[in-house]
């Protein structure tokens, strides 16, 4: 049992891969996915993994905890051969036990498989019963060996045409890396909900979740994976089959408000970009007679910038946080839970005491945090709080991979902006709106998905038992 200091929506995946032709030393493609999945640790915090393969077999290291404290030096050293793929994992579906942490490794009619998934099929439960009427047994919990088993069920087919009937077949939001003994490949889910890309460095070929993981190892950035298509790396190169003619693009527009890397381009659009144009916008939308703008850092703060550049009033530095609390969830002993907030987040007196203060933040889940915030504030002499949130209200839960709280439990789906406004103690309380959010975005609105605030869930709902 964990206690969760923040108040925030969760990604729960983070997916590395990399296939080296002619790597310098035999663990090249294991250290590059380790410092891959360094750069993704913000996508999960609860289990990290990295399998390799040496065109033989494949080996596979993973366990509970951070990246840097699953995968030892004398780890990568054990991990030889020139493909291989990672996987860091926060989780709700499917508990968070050593046996769902991936990539998952099993032996099919033709050899080895490994797979890493990020994202959530909608009809899971559909699939096992059909599976398991053909003989399947899970091992796991989690829906990517449901995957497993679909393409172990077509193993008669090569690989890419089993995974294009697997796509077929399977429902939802998925960025999944797929390595055998020879090959890597990438799938996206038809609509393009979960983000992945590919890049090349030295002339080799990477597929990561976000961009900022190509930056960090040295790799360019040369397209992102399209909605429905599958990539086939080997050592011949890259070949890409468009499997399903995507019906319309759904990014997750989460993904820029909050989940991803500022410093990662998403799709085209990046992801700083897009949340100093959120405070932009906010400026605009709601003109306030304040002293200065504040942010919740990190996620804040790009769109507080904005509002601050938009407004003309100066941006300060009203919250401090501690950068080592790097674990969002804290064992919950009495003192912790006293100390909550505070232990990730301090009000600098020096600056807020007696200013009519605007406090930017991302978004509101439950609430409870911004309420403590607020409070944090106006002990340390704050004459005005207004809190102004990037997003709309998150009134929806996520079907497609994200860990929202229940609906019941999202303030905004029991309350309006105003019985909100008191809840947390501010002076007033504002949103973006959703005409906002798109303007924001400079883009089609039609490309994304915004289910989580409209409740309109563009590749369907989950079906449960
Ligand atoms: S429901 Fe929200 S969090 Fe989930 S994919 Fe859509 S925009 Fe992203």
């Amino acid at each position: 049992m964990f206690y969760e200091i923040d108040d925030k929506f969760r990604d729960e995946c983070g997916v590395f891969g990399i296939f080296m032709n002619n790597p310098t030393s035999t663990t090249d493609a294991a250290r590059t996915t380790f410092y891959g999945l360094y750069a993704l640790q913000h996508r999960g915090q609860e289990s990290a993994g990295i399998a390799v393969s040496n065109g033989h077999k494949i080996d596979l290291h993973k366990g509970m905890g951070l990246v840097s404290d699953v995968v030892k030096s004398h780890h990568i050293a054990e991990l030889e051969g020139n493909i291989a793929i990672g996987h860091v994992r926060y989780s709700t579906t499917g508990g968070s036990a050593l046996v769902n942490a991936q990539p998952l490794v099993f032996h099919y009619l033709k050899g080895m498989v490994a797979l890493a998934h990020n994202g959530n099929l909608i009809n899971t439960v559909e699939l096992k019963k059909r599976l398991e009427t053909y003989g399947s047994v899970f091992q796991t919990t989690t829906d990517t060996e449901v995957v497993a088993n679909l393409l172990a069920r077509y193993s008669q087919d090569t690989m890419e045409d089993a995974l294009a009937k697997c796509m077929i077949d399977i429902k939802g939001a998925f960025a999944l890396l797929i390595m055998t003994e020879d090959r890597l490949v990438g799938v996206r889910d038809q609509m393009g909900i979960r983000p992945l890309c590919i890049g090349r460095l030295n002339g080799d070929y990477i597929l990561a979740s976000e961009s900022a993981a190509m930056d960090t190892v040295g790799a360019e950035l040369i397209r992102d994976v399209n909605p429905g298509e599958i990539v086939v790396i080997d050592k011949n190169g890259m070949r890409s089959l468009q499997v399903i003619k995507s019906p319309r693009k759904a990014h997750c527009i989460f993904e820029y408000i909050y989940f991803a890397r500022p410093d990662s381009t998403i799709d085209g659009l990046n992801v700083n970009r897009v949340r100093r144009e959120l405070g932009k916008q906010l400026a605009r939308d709601y003109k306030i007679d304040a002293d200065i703008v504040i942010s919740v850092p990190d996620s804040g703060t790009a769109a507080a910038l904005g509002y601050a550049e938009e407004s003309g009033l100066p941006f300060e530095e009203g919250l401090m946080k501690n950068r080592y609390v790097g674990r969002t969830f804290i064992q919950p002993t009495q003192q912790m839970r006293e100390l909550g907030v505070r232990l990730k987040l301090n009000a600098v007196g020096e600056v807020v005491a007696g200013k009519r203060v605007i406090m930017i933040d991302d978004s509101i889940v439950r609430g409870t945090t911004s309420k403590k915030i607020v409070q944090m504030l106006r002990k340390v002499g704050a004459k005005e709080v207004h809190v102004v949130i990037a997003s709309p209200p998150t009134k929806f839960p996520c079907y497609y991979g994200i860990d929202t709280s229940r609906r019941e439990e999202l303030i905004a789906s029991t309350m309006d902006v105003e019985q909100i406004s008191q809840f947390i103690g501010a002076d007033s309380l504002h949103y973006i709106g959703m005409e906002g959010m798109f303007a924001a975005m400079k883009s089609d609105p039609g490309i994304f998905c915004a289910a989580c605030f409209c409740g309109d869930y563009p590749a369907g709902e989950e079906s449960v038992e």
